[in-house]
Order: C-alpha cells, then structure tokens, then sequence
C-alpha cells in the first residue's frame, strides 16, 4: 500500500465525519444526498482503512455503531438483545466473500433461507404472558426508543398470540408503508400544503415517529416478521421459526425461501431484481440468513453486524442523458437551488426532465458542465438526483456552469446562510419570495384558496396587485377581470375563494404566515395554546418553551417572526382587513370525512353543488365528477344520472339526503 500512516489517519478522520454527517442527513434531516451505495462506499473504505492502520478501532466509530438517533417524546429502552445492522455486498464476489467465510466458521455445507429486504423500519416486539408489552425501535442497537402505542394500531401485529406459543418471546421485523397507499398519502400532503415523504421508508420512519397513536392508526402501516429470538426447545432451523411465527399469526413475508448452497442463493437474487417491481411495497435487497439457528450464537457478530447473516443490495436506477442547463430556484425563504434542466429521459417508469442539484458546492464536487452527459439515478421515489458526469463525453462545447452573485429574480446580492451552504436572496420583498409566501397562505393546508394557484399568484405579483398576503383582502376584481387570460368567471372565482378563506381556523393561519418552524402540528399546538394572535405576539420564549411541543428553536423563531417590523405592519393590515379577528373565532372542524371521496348525483333540496361540496370538503373530504370503485360514497338526490348506476354496478355505497346530512352535521 502507498499510502503512509498520517495520510491514511487523516483520511479516516475525513471518512469518519463525513459518515456521520450523511448518518444525519438520513435519519435525522431524512434528506440523504447521496445513495446508499455511495455511502456503503464510503463505509467500506472506512472499514478497510482502519483495519489496515489502527490497532484498536474505538467505539465510537461509524463503522462500529448502528447509525439510529432517539426521538425526542419517547423513552428509551434497553434491549435484551442488541439489534444489529447487516453487512451490504453489492455483487457476486463480495456474497462469495461471505460464503467463504460462512463456511470456514461453520465447517459444514451451509443451507441459506433468503429473504426480501423490506425497505421499511425495524422494530422489536416483546410479548409476555402471551400479550405484546413492549415495541421497541432500533434506535443505536442497544437502546431503542418505546413506541408501543402506535405499534398497537398496526392491525397487522398481533395483540396476543395462541396458547402454543411460549409466553414470554420476542419478535424482530420490519414495519412498512404499502406503496400505493404511500403515494395517496403523499398526494394528500401535498394537496394540504404540506411536505411531502421522501420514500415509503421515510413516511414509515415519520409516522411512527408521531406522538398521537390514533394519527399513527389513521396510516395504513403493515409489518413483516423476520426473526424469533428466543431460544425455543426443538427448534433448530430459522425456517422453522419462519413456520412457528406464521401459525402464531405473525405476518411472515411470504416470498422467504430455502436454498441449498451459493447458486440457489444467486438465483433467488436474479429473479427478485427484477420481480420485485411488481410487488405493492419497497424491498431494497435480500437478506441471506444461516438456516442452522444453533450456530448463530457460534459465529457471532463483528463491529454492528451478525457474520451469520448479509444482505445483498439491489443497486437503484441510472441513466444517462445531457445536462442542458443549470437553473436556479428561489423558494420563499430566499433559498436559491440550482436544478439540473435534462434532455428528456425515462427512468424507473417516468420522463425525468429536470434533476436536483442540492447547492453550488454539490456542483463543484461534480465538476459539470453545461451539455455534459450526466448520470442521474432514481431509487425509491427519491428526486432524480445527479451522480456524476461522463468524461468521454465530455466535448469542447461544455460550459462551465456561472454561479449566482446576485439574485436572478430581483438582482439583489446573494449571501450565505448560517450553515454556509445554503445562497440565499436577502430581499424579502424579492417577486420569487413574495409568489412564493402567498403560494404557501394560499395552499390546501393553509387558507386553501380556491382559484389561487401559482399562476394566478405570478400574475398578481408580476401585475403589483399584490405586495403581500394582506393585499389579497382588498383586491379590485373589475381590474382583474381585465387581466390577460383571468375574465369575469376567474376573477369571481377569486374572489369567492378569498373571502371563503375569512372562515379558516386560527391554526391555518398561524400555519399560513410561514413563520419558520412552524408546520402544520406546531401552528396546531399554538392555536390550541392561545387564544388569539395578540397573546401569541405578546408571549415570551420561555412561556412557549413550556408547551411540550415547543422546543427554543421553534420558540424563538415565533418571537423574531412577530419582532419584525414588517411583520409587524403586516399584521396590522390583517387586521384591518378584518381577518384576524374573523379567523381566531373558528376552531377547526374535526375532520371526520379525512380520506372519504364523495361523487355528487341529482339535486339536493337543502345544499347547492358548492355548498355540498364546502361542506366535505370542511370535513376533510373530497368531491370527485366520477365514480369509480375508489369512491367511498354517491350522495343522490333527486333525478340522479348514470353516476347513481355506476355505483350500484361497482357496489359503491349511496346516501340519500337525510343519510348525506347525518355524515356531515357536527358531532
Ligand atoms: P440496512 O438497511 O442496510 O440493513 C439492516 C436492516 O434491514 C435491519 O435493521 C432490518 O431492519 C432490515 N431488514 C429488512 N428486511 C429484513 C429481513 N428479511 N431480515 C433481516 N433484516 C431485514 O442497514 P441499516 O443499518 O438499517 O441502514 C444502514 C444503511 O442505510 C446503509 O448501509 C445505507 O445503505 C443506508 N444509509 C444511507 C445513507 C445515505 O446518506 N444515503 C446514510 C445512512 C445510511
């Protein structure tokens, strides 16, 4: 080896806190930039280092400790048994590598069970006297975090197990989100304002990570078992224990196979690299167990993982097609992102035209060019992201990219941000910021503006009809219906949904001004805290510290939000507006009808279509022109159309008046 001992330390320390800081970005942020195999690539190189240079490789190194972090709101617990990572290969020499060694350690031919690598979470259940106690997380291996009460709400995890099994066990397995109904989820999110899940692993990862069992039962979580941990007479086989967990109704993947030898093994790989597509949830590997359970303890386990067991990663999607261009972003923070703009190309099912690009430095680690060929990959439902640029493409013609000193929307010059990665547009009155806050106020999740969208807002904006959202209270609408493309119908739409915003909830307000920090839950929180915006405003940190919920970061962003004196003055225009006053009146409406899609059919006596639908809507629920079988309920009325006898055909349930009513009246 060429390298000597202090180039090699310092590279281990470079590798160590780069490790880490991707170890955040993942589980802490759940914003990775770069894919597991660049990672596992940094991990590995890691791990070979400090074998070759270091006697002792101290605890505290990532390749020694299971990367989970607590979550805040739960308590701890220690697990009996530390749960382990596994051991990644990527290719066939690396699964012979373990082969090998399986078989120098276990001195027989060895039988595998395979099984699909669930892309989900890992949980640990305890059972005594036959009812589950504890569910525990991975957390960092040895301690965990306690999230029995959402675990409960898994329909899938048996509460209490039959009289054959023994009383006291514990199960290991992987808690996921179903695909389908995690891109339903995300739809909602999006369509309320929210930000969406990266993956289905993400949104596992994040539900469980709430603090309201019954909003975890709202999410249609699932469960695989993989493994029984307790020793049990008799049992000598994890195919056996497979058996065991399936008749004790523990969901077991139905897919786990045994196989005699490697060559069985790199089968099962090649049929489900593919195969797995079609299944309905994310599987990110196969994991490669030892069959023979007594020898597990016998083999052991090195730095995080069991030298019993490894999984085999399926490696994510790439392509290749040209950089035609680099744009820049403004969001409404004045955060400025460069994405990539791409000539056109399929991957994984969909035409990428554009791919993100992080921030200037992540453009300087890839050394592109305007009109290089670009590698960009898709895993999951993560954003096409940029891997790498391809050298023998690269022709006298690419440009190297111009970075931005000033902002491209309003000219101003751009600075760094605290964490010094991120540009920023300091102007606050910046057109890009601007469309951007009232985008934000305006959306589903916020005052949920009907006929507000982005292009409305551009128009606005660009127009000088809209400073800001307070101007939105005192728009000329004669003036907008003159606009190019809005019209009379447009402009009173607009204005219907403007004034329908009077009636939204404090929360949705607080949620709307978007104040730094404060999502959805946080604005939730303070509305249910304060009465009114006035005792918000007045309030101090260390009052708002002592909502639960409320942390210093949250609290002081609140206070420098309403210390601003342009917030300030936008305050006061709210009021005058009157809308203020209107809004903290209303709490919010249970949302009973959340994730119900209602088909209107015929004429109601007591409700107009929109007054139907507002009603829904209010409720959580949503309105759709045709049935389908998706849809949860056809409210008919009088003189239905073919809609009514979809219904009956698809078998969808029908409300009359007075059953529509009863559904919607306030409980
Ligand atoms: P892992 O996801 O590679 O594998 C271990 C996990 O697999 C187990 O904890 C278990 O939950 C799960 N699993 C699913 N099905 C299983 C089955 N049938 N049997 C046994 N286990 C099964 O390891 P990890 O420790 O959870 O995460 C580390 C990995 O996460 C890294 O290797 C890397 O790929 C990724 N990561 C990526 C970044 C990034 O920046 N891209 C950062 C940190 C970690």
């Amino acid at each position: 080896m060429s390298q000597n001992r202090e180039s090699a330390i310092k590279e281990i320390e470079w590798l160590r806190a780069e490790i880490n800081r991707h170890d955040h970005l993942y589980y802490v942020q759940a914003s990775p930039e770069i894919s597991d195999q660049e990672y596992d690539a940094l991990m590995r190189n890691l791990q070979k280092l400090e074998t070759v240079w270091l006697d002792v490789i101290p605890p505290d190194s990532p390749t020694q400790r299971v990367g989970g972090k607590p979550i805040e709101g739960f308590t701890q617990i220690q697990h009996q048994v530390p749960m382990l990572s596994l051991s990644n290969t990527y290719n066939t020499e690396e699964l012979n590598d373990f082969d090998q060694r399986v078989r120098e350690l276990y001195g027989h031919e060895p039988e595998y069970v395979c099984e699909l690598k669930i892309d989900g979470v890992a949980v640990s259940l305890s059972y005594i006297d036959r009812k589950l106690a504890f569910a525990v997380t991975r957390g960092d291996g040895q301690i965990g975090d306690d999230i029995t009460n959402n675990v409960r709400t898994i329909r899938s995890i048996p509460l209490s197990v039959p009289e054959f099994m023994l009383s006291n066990f514990t199960v290991r397995g992987e808690i996921y989100y179903p695909r389908a109904e995690f891109e339903k989820m995300n739809r909602d999110r999006e369509r309320d304002g929210l930000k969406p899940f990266m993956n289905p692993r993400n949104g596992a990862a994040g539900t469980l990570k709430m603090l309201d069992p019954q909003e975890v039962a709202k999410r249609p979580l699932r469960f695989f078992s993989y493994m029984l941990l307790s020793e049990i007479p008799n049992l000598t086989l994890h195919s056996e224990a497979l058996d065991l967990l399936k008749k004790g109704n523990f969901p077991v993947n139905k897919e786990a196979n045994v196989c005699q030898g490697l060559n069985e093994v790199i089968e099962y790989i090649n049929i489900w690299s593919e195969k797995r597509r079609s299944l309905s949830y994310d599987t990110d590997g196969v994991v490669i167990k030892l069959n023979d359970l007594k020898a597990w303890d016998r083999l052991g386990a090195t730095g995080k993982s069991p030298r019993w067991a490894v999984a085999y990663k399926f490696t994510t999607e790439q392509v290749v097609t040209k950089l035609l261009d680099v744009t820049w972003q403004i969001g409404r923070t004045g955060a400025v992102t460069p994405v990539a703009e791409l000539e056109p190309v399929l991957l994984l099912g969909t035409v990428v035209k554009r791919a993100t690009l992080h921030n200037e430095d992540e453009i300087r680690r890839l050394g592109i060019r305007k009109d290089d060929y670009v590698e960009i990959e898709k895993g999951g439902e993560i954003i096409p992201k940029v891997l790498r640029f391809i050298p023998e493409k690269r022709t006298d013609e690419a440009e190297e990219i111009e970075f931005l000193k000033t902002c491209p929307e309003c000219g101003t010059e751009l600075i760094r941000d605290e964490s010094e990665v991120v540009l920023r547009c300091p102007n606050y009155e910046c057109p890009a910021q601007v469309k951007g806050r009232i985008s934000h106020f305006a959306s589903r999740g916020a005052m949920d503006i009907d006929g507000l969208g982005a292009k409305t807002v551009e128009m606005l904006v660009d127009e000088e009809l809209v400073k800001d959202i307070s101007d939105l209270y005192k728009l000329d609408y004669d003036r907008i219906a003159q606009l190019d493309g809005m019209g009379e119908v447009s402009a009173e739409k607009l204005r219907k949904g403007i004034e329908a915003s009077k009636n939204r909830s404090f929360e949705r307000l607080l949620f709307g001004l978007g104040i730094r920090h404060v999502g959805i839950s946080v604005a939730r929180v303070l509305s249910q805290n304060y009465n009114d915006l006035d005792s918000l405003i007045n309030t101090d940190v260390q009052q708002l510290q002592m909502i639960p919920e409320v942390g210093e970061t949250i609290a002081e962003s609140v206070k420098k939000y309403f210390g601003s004196d342009t917030n300030q003055r936008l305050i006061e225009r709210l009021k005058q507006a009157g809308l203020i006053s209107e809004v903290v009146k209303r709490k919010e409406t249970p949302q009973t009808l959340k994730d119900k899609t209602f088909v209107l059919t015929g004429a109601l006596s007591g409700y107009t279509r929109d007054s139907a639908t507002d009603a829904i809507r209010a409720k959580g629920g949503s309105v759709t022109s045709s049935v389908s079988k998706k849809t949860d309920f056809v409210v008919a009325g009088e003189k239905p159309g073919s809609k009514y006898d979809k219904a009956i055909k698809l078998g969808v349930a029908i409300l009359d008046e007075e059953q529509f009513i009863s559904k919607i009246k306030d409980e």
